[in-house]
C-alpha cells in the first residue's frame, strides 16, 4: 500500500516503494523530540508497545507532564542536544521547529538511527503508519502520503478482524468524514482507560473528528488511532499541576465547532459523573453551537469490576452510592452526610478519595460503620498498572500508603469489596461467589486431560536472547482449558531472564492474576523501580496486578486465572521479615515454618494455573552472614519443596529457559 520514504541525503526518489517492518520495542529506547499534541499521539503508541520513552522539549502538554512525573516516561526539558541520540533504536522528530526535526534527522542518518519526521514525509527516513490494533492484530496502513485514507483503511481493516460489520450507510457516513458532524461538539465519555472500553458511537464521533480535546483520565492510547491531520488539545487537569481553566476549554469548544469542524471532548469514564460535562453542554447551548453528550463507562462501576467487585450483589448490597472524596469530612465545602452513608446499608463507592481516605474511614466509623467492613482499592483500573488493595474499612488507608497506591483510584466500601478476586488473610471468599478474573467471569474448567510429554528447549535457536519462549509448555498454558491446575516453576539467577520467560508462558492468554511480591516503585532505590517498571512495561495491558503476600489465599481463593507469581525469593524475604526469623527464636522459626507449609499446601491443592518465578540459590551471591546463609537455606528449601509439588520445573540462563522437568 505504501509509497516511498526516502532517507534525507539518500538520494531515493518518492516512488521506491516502503519496506514494512513491525518493531518490537519492549525496553527499547525510543527518542521523542517535541513536546506537544504530537508528541503526546506518539508517546501513547510507544508506551502500548512497552518502549523506554524519553522526551526532549522545553514545554511539555500537561498530560506528558503528569506521564513524566509518575515515572512513566523520561523527560528532559530542554531543546535537544546532539548526544540525544545515544542508545536510542529510534528517533522521533515531532517538534514545530523545522530545522530542529532536519538537525534530529540528520543526527540520526549518521548514527543509523530509524528518525521518523513528523513536519516533512520526503524528508522522512521512516514514516510511522496508520495503526489499529484488534486482539492480537496490528494493523498498519500506509496509503501514500494521503493519511486520512491511510486511517479509513486501517478503521475498515481493524472492523473486519474485529468481525465487526460495516452496513453500507455507516460506511458511507465514515467516508464523508466529519461533514455529518461538522460545527457540532460531541461530549464522548472514554470509558476507564482500556481503550476497548469507549462505546461504539464515542469511537465513531473519534474518527469523525477534526478536533479532539482530550483529558488527561482519558484512554490516551485512542489518539494513537488518529489520522494525523486532527488536531488534538490536551486539556488534562492534572491536580495540583498546570490547568487550563474550564472556560477556557468551553472557549476553544465552542470556537472549533463554529469555525465548522467535527469537536469531540474526550473525558475519561462517563462525562456526566465528576466529568463537568454539564457545563460545557450549557457554554455550547450559550453560544448556539450544537451539542451532544455520548455516555462513557464509568470508572464508579467499572474500576472495582476490574477487580472482580461488583457494586451490588444479591444477597450482599441492594444498592451502591457513588460520592466524591476530594474535599474532607468536616470541610465547609462538603455537602456529603457521612453519618446516613454510614447507615444507609449501600455499597460506597468513592472517587477522587485517595488523598482523605484516613479521614472518610474514621469519620464513616464513628457514625457507628463496622471498622471491619470489607474495603478495596483499585488504582489505575483497566490499565497495564491497575493495582488493588483489600483491608478492613479500619485497615484500607494504612494498607493503600503501605502499597504506595495512589491516584486515579476507586475505592470501595462494603461487603461486595470482599469479593475481590484477592482476599486479605482473614476474609474467607464466599464459595459460591463469582469467580473473577480481570472484570470476566467464566465457567469452571473440565477437568484436565493427562499431558502428554515433551522435550523443550525453549527461547534459544533463533529467538535472541531474553525472548519469551515459544513452547508447548506455553501451549498448554495457552489452551486455558486444557489442563487445570498446572504449575510451573521457573527458577533462575539475577537477570536471568526468568520473569519474562515466565511472562512468555502466559503471553497469549486472557486474563491473568499478575502477583507482585516485591515493594511498589517510589522506593528511592533506582534500580528496583527501573526493574518494577521494566516488568510493568512487558506485562499485557489486561492483566491484573496484586500486591500481596498472602500467596496462600490467591492460589485457593475465588479466582480461576491462571496466576503468576513473580517472585517466590521476595515473598520469602518479606515473610522472614513479617514473621521476624532473623533472630532464630523458636517461635519466629515456627512462624515461619506455618507461612511454608501454608504455601505449599495452597500450591499443591489449587484449582488454578500458577507459575511461580523464584532465584536459583546456586546461582545466586548471598553476603557470608549468618542472615544470608539462613536466607540461602530456606530459599533452597522453599524451591525444592515447591518443585516436587509442580508439574513443571525450567531453569533460566542468560535469557535462555530449559524445561529441566
Ligand atoms: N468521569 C469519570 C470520573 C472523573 S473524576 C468517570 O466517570 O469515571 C476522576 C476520578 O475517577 C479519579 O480520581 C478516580 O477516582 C476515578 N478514576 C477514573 N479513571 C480511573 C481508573 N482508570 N482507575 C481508577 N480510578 C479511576
Amino acid at each position: 500500500m505504501g509509497a516511498p520514504g526516502t532517507g534525507p541525503g539518500a538520494g531515493a526518489g518518492l516512488d521506491a516503494p516502503v519496506y514494512p517492518l513491525s518493531l518490537r520495542l519492549e525496553g527499547r529506547r525510543v527518542l521523542v523530540a517535541g513536546g506537544g499534541s504530537v508528541a503526546l499521539r506518539r508517546v501513547a503508541g510507544l508506551r502500548a508497545a512497552g518502549a523506554e520513552i524519553v522526551v526532549v522539549s522545553p514545554r511539555l502538554t500537561p498530560a506528558l507532564d503528569d506521564l513524566a512525573a509518575r515515572g512513566l516516561i523520561t523527560a528532559h526539558r530542554r531543546g535537544y542536544q546532539p548526544g540525544d541520540l545515544d542508545g536510542a533504536w529510534l528517533a522521533l522528530a515531532c517538534t514545530d521547529q523545522p530545522r530542529v526535526n532536519e538537525a534530529i534527522a540528520a543526527d540520526a542518518e549518521r548514527q543509523r538511527i530509524w528518525c521518523a519526521r513528523a513536519d516533512d514525509a520526503a524528508a522522512s527516513a521512516a514514516w510511522v503508519p496508520a495503526v489499529g490494533r484488534a486482539g492480537a492484530v496490528t494493523v498498519a496502513v500506509n496509503a501514500g502520503r494521503n493519511p486520512r485514507r491511510a486511517a479509513e483503511l486501517r478503521d475498515r481493516l481493524v472492523d473486519t478482524v474485529a468481525g465487526r460489520g460495516r452496513p453500507a450507510e455507516e460506511g458511507e457516513q465514515a467516508a464523508a468524514g466529519g461533514q455529518r458532524t461538522a460545527g457540532l461538539v460531541s461530549i464522548v465519555g472514554g470509558g476507564p482507560g482500556d481503550p476497548g472500553l469507549i462505546t461504539v458511537t464515542g469511537l465513531r464521533r473519534l474518527r469523525e473528528a477534526d478536533v479532539v480535546v482530550a483529558d488527561r483520565l482519558a484512554p490516551l492510547e485512542l489518539l494513537e488511532q488518529l489520522p494525523p491531520g486532527v488536531d488534538v488539545v490536551d486539556a488534562a487537569k492534572v491536580p495540583g499541576g498546570p490547568a487550563m481553566r474550564q472556560d477556557h476549554i468551553n472557549h476553544a469548544l465552542v470556537e472549533h465547532a463554529r469555525a465548522g469542524r467535527a469537536v469531540v471532548r474526550l473525558k475519561g469514564g462517563d462525562p456526566f459523573v465528576f466529568g463537568r460535562g454539564r457545563e460545557e453542554v450549557e457554554a455550547c447551548l450559550a453560544a448556539g453551537v450544537a451539542v451532544e453528550v455520548v455516555p462513557g463507562v464509568t470508572s464508579a462501576v467499572s474500576v472495582p469490576a476490574a477487580a472482580g467487585i461488583p457494586v451490588t450483589h444479591r444477597g450482599v448490597s441492594q444498592g451502591f452510592c457513588v460520592l466524591a472524596g476530594h474535599v474532607r469530612p468536616g470541610d465547609s465545602r462538603s455537602s456529603v452526610d457521612w453519618a446516613a452513608l454510614a447507615r444507609s446499608g449501600m455499597t460506597l463507592v468513592l472517587l477522587m478519595a485517595i488523598d482523605h481516605l484516613a479521614a472518610i474511614a474514621d469519620t464513616l466509623i464513628s457514625a457507628g460503620l463496622a471498622a471491619q467492613t470489607p474495603a478495596a482499592a483499585v488504582s489505575d483500573g483497566w490499565t497495564r498498572q491497575q493495582r488493588v488493595v483489600t483491608a478492613t474499612l479500619a485497615g484500607l488507608p494504612g494498607a493503600v500508603r503501605e502499597a504506595g497506591v495512589t491516584n486515579p483510584a476507586v475505592v470501595v466500601i462494603g461487603d461486595v469489596a470482599q469479593l475481590a478476586a484477592v482476599l486479605p488473610p482473614g476474609a474467607p471468599p464466599d464459595p459460591s461467589a463469582y469467580a473473577a478474573h480481570g472484570g470476566a467471569f467464566r465457567a469452571p474448567e473440565p477437568p484436565p486431560p493427562e499431558p502428554a510429554a515433551a522435550a523443550v528447549p525453549a527461547g534459544g535457536g533463533d529467538s535472541p536472547a531474553g525472548a519469551h519462549p515459544a513452547s508447548p509448555a506455553a501451549d498448554r498454558l495457552t489452551a486455558a482449558t486444557a489442563r487445570v491446575p498446572w504449575r510451573v516453576l521457573v527458577l533462575g539467577g539475577a537477570r536471568s531472564g526468568k520473569s519474562a520467560a515466565a511472562e512468555g508462558m502466559l503471553a497469549d492468554n486472557g486474563a491473568v492474576d499478575y502477583v507482585a511480591t516485591g515493594i511498589p516503585p517510589g522506593s528511592g532505590d533506582t534500580e528496583w523501580d527501573a526493574r518494577v517498571r521494566e516488568h510493568q512495561r512487558r506485562r499485557p495491558p489486561h492483566w491484573r496486578t496484586v500486591e500481596t503476600l498472602a500467596l496462600a489465599d490467591v492460589l485457593t481463593g475465588p479466582g480461576s486465572a491462571p496466576v503468576l507469581v513473580d517472585c517466590l525469593t521476595t515473598w520469602l524475604a518479606r515473610v522472614m521479615d513479617d514473621c521476624a526469623a532473623w533472630d532464630g527464636s523458636a517461635a519466629a522459626d515456627a512462624a515461619l515454618a506455618g507461612r511454608m507449609d501454608e504455601l505449599l499446601a495452597a500450591w499443591r491443592d489449587t484449582g488454578r494455573q500458577v507459575i511461580a518465578v523464584s532465584n536459583e540459590i546456586g546461582s545466586g551471591l548471598v553476603p557470608d552472614t549468618a542472615s544470608g546463609r539462613r536466607f540461602r537455606d530456606e530459599l533452597g528449601r522453599l524451591n525444592a519443596r515447591v518443585a516436587a509439588v509442580s508439574d513443571e520445573v525450567w531453569l533460566c540462563t542468560a535469557g535462555i529457559a530449559r524445561r529441566l522437568r
